[in-house]
């Protein structure tokens, strides 16, 4: 089984990337993000749980995210994913690495300036969760979901200040997750600052690289 790792800081455009990746591979996108929204929004035990730590813009105990990811892949053993948001810590990456075999990391940087003016302009619908950026795509009638009608709102973690908190947090967290791979020879670095299409022809020769070796 191969599985890949995409790591970076919040708006370095994991999901996007991760969706476009895991369609052309044929292999399954788990963003540990998008299933506690799922949760929040289900107002489910752990949504209630977690709610707190992704208003704050702070990560989830790693046991709560251990558990969840467990879970999600022992329903589709013999599936291949695309992991998104995870391992952002040392403790999750080691956890991982007991429940999955991992083939490639890549590494998406992305300078905090750029982060915060991407996340200020993301949007996302109510509906369908569908992702807009007001100013590099915006909707065609503002405030609204061109796919479903649905309204779109601002993430509470997508406010500046937030913003701003969410990326040390991943710098002080994540700085040993990324020489945990790097020491394994399974790490290559994406420039992200680039546009969407560029960075993802990047990922696609990492991976090959990587998977190569
Ligand atoms: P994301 O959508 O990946 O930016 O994640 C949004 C929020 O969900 C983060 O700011 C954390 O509060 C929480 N979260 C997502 N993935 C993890 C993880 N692997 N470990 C801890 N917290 C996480």
């Amino acid at each position: 089984m191969s599985n890949i790792v995409l790591l970076g800081p919040p708006g370095a455009g994991k999901g996007t990337q991760a969706e476009r990746l895991a369609e052309e591979l044929g292999r399954l996108h788990l963003s540990t993000g998008d299933l506690f929204r799922e949760e929040i929004t289900r107002d489910s035990p752990l949504g209630r749980q977690v709610r707190g730590y992704l208003d704050r813009g702070e990560l989830v105990p790693d046991r709560l995210v251990v558990a969840m990811v467990r879970e999600r892949l022992t329903g589709d053993l013999d599936q291949e994913f695309i992991f998104d948001g995870f391992p952002r810590t040392l403790e999750q990456a080691v956890r991982l690495d007991k429940m999955a075999e991992i083939d490639a990391v890549i590494h998406i940087a992305v300078s905090e300036t750029e982060v915060v003016r991407r996340l200020s302009a993301r949007r996302v619908c109510q509906g369908c969760g569908r992702t807009y950026n007001v100013l590099l795509a915006p909707p065609q009638e503002e405030g609204c979901c061109d796919v479903c009608g649905g309204k779109l709102y601002r993430r509470s973690d997508d406010a500046p200040e937030v913003i701003v908190h969410r990326y040390a947090v991943y710098q002080e967290e994540s700085r040993p997750v990324i020489e945990f791979y790097r020491e394994r020879g399974l790490l290559a670095e994406v420039d992200g600052d680039r546009p969407v299409d560029t960075v993802f022809q990047a990922i696609k020769a990492a991976v090959n690289r990587v998977e190569m070796i």
